[in-house]
């Protein structure tokens, strides 16, 4: 958009009629955080009204995973909107867009996921995801079989049923949350495991040993499914300790609880595989995604459906009738045409395998700049993925103080170096997730500002 209106203009606007998500109110209002006004961007860089360019290490909300300024995806989406802005696709109604993407999709999922639901945001496409699970139980006549688990630090959306399944507590507090159907079991998160001894593999088998336990105080015959994503993401960035899945996977079978994979997040490419899910060998029986779906240039998400519940869903709406959950804007056709166009754009520039190589080599520069830093407890990542946690003392393992706003002001300093960083929701966790286009050189200056920061703050 040109500009039309001065800064100050657009400013007393913001704040006099702007309400922003995940804000605090006061702060923003009493202006001690400013705002920004982002007017354009390319490649890996974001510029703002004021003319200041930052390189944007976490692709928005991880989610640009092509890069900014894309004409490919741009031209696609005005062509869909010349064309057909918009018809539903209720009653079989489709656009050659949604189609083509299904297939692709299918083409893409692991094995035996080929059904896709559509919607706009990952936090939509978890709540359908949870009405797919009821659904599916009671046409299988076990009403009972209804809780689901989720583990803390689990990130899946902002909705009330969504909103439960995260498991941070920022998202819960004052909203009375959680729902009475969501419980939560320990997060596989090795840095923080209470008994330092055990190795990473015990530690898995300790995860799977109280999701048993957990199950057996509940019943077995009231959990439904399982959710979690393959990384943890908005809780951490914590890859999975070794043997993680395949020790909950068992424990799901045993008790035939369906796994969703959130994969919002992972979904298309972040951990230099097309899919999460086969990085971990993960057998889910849904799927969700959202971000990489259009690498954020239109709102889409979806639900991927296996074949196995297909098959009980669709005999349940021929006894039952169509299935009554539908959005206005399910498989918009703008949203559709920008998802084929990104999936081809990741094919093309090969940028799935970018990802991954020039992710390791993001890590391994982390490591190798800030791993022997005194307050530098652990820095970790997968692919285009990478977080530094920052602790008081490394060797007793002492975090800091929540008010000593440690990640923050570190975040806060490189973004005056010129780099975005996010300082993650709960713990001092600096995470990275860059655009899958990232070079090395950029992921150099990433590792740098990222340095000057810590020791302007840490010393
Ligand atoms: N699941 C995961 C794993 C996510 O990271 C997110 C968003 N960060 C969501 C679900 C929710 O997506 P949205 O914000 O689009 O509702």
């Amino acid at each position: 958009m040109t500009a039309q209106r001065s800064n100050d203009q657009l400013t007393q606007w913001d704040h006099d009629h702007f309400f922003h998500p995940s804000t605090h109110l006061g702060q923003f209002a009493r202006r001690e955080v400013g705002n920004r006004i982002v007017q354009t961007a390319e490649g890996v860089h974001i510029t703002d009204r004021e003319g200041r360019s930052s390189l944007d290490a976490f692709a928005g909300l991880y989610c640009v995973n092509v890069g900014y300024g894309r004409p490919e995806i741009a031209e696609a989406i005005a062509e869909q909107a010349r064309e057909l802005a918009y018809y539903h696709s209720y009653v079989g109604h489709g656009t050659e867009a949604s189609i083509a993407l299904s297939r692709m999709i299918a083409e893409r999922a692991p094995e035996g996921l080929n059904h896709v639901y559509y919607g706009m945001s990952g936090s939509d496409a978890n709540e359908t995801n949870i009405k797919l699970v009821w659904y599916y139980n009671n046409i299988l006549g076990r009403p009972e079989k209804k809780k689901i688990i989720s583990r803390w630090r689990g990130y899946h959306g902002s909705g009330l049923m969504t909103g439960s399944l995260t498991g941070l507590e920022l998202f819960h507090k004052k909203f009375d949350l959680p729902l009475s159907q969501v419980i939560h079991t320990e997060a596989p998160y090795y840095f923080r495991r209470e008994d330092r001894a055990l190795s990473e593999a015990a530690f898995s088998a300790e995860c799977a040993e109280k999701l048993e336990a957990l199950i057996q105080r509940e019943g077995p015959d009231t959990i439904a499914a399982f959710i979690g994503e393959p990384v943890l993401g908005t809780g951490g960035i914590v890859p999975p300790p070794e043997g993680y899945w395949d020790a909950i996977q068992k424990v799901l079978r045993k008790h035939d609880i369906l796994l969703i994979a959130d994969e919002v997040v992972t979904g298309f490419g972040r951990l230099g595989t097309m899919m999460g899910s086969d990085h971990y060998g993960l057998k889910p029986d849904l799927i969700t995604i959202a971000k990489g779906l259009t690498s954020a240039y239109a709102p889409l998400s979806g639900s991927i459906v296996s074949d196995r519940m297909w098959e009980v869903l669709e005999r349940g709406t021929d006894e039952f009738g169509a299935i009554g959950h539908g959005w206005t804007y399910s498989a918009h056709p703008i949203g559709a045409a920008a998802g084929v166009a990104n999936l081809k754009l990741l094919d093309s520039l090969d940028l799935v395998s970018n990802a991954g190589e020039v992710g390791g080599y993001l890590n391994r520069a982390m490591a190798e700049a800030l791993g022997d830093h005194a307050n530098v407890g652990e820095i970790r990542g997968e692919g285009m993925l990478c977080a530094v946690e920052l602790v008081k003392d490394r060797d007793d393992r002492v975090f800091f103080e929540a008010a000593d706003k440690v990640a923050p002001r570190i975040v806060a300093k490189m973004l005056d170096l010129g780099v975005i960083a996010r300082a993650m929701p709960q713990g001092d966790i600096i995470g990275f997730a860059p655009p899958f286009s990232l070079t090395h050189a950029q992921a150099e200056e990433v590792v740098a500002a990222t340095k000057a920061a810590v020791a302007d703050v840490l010393g």
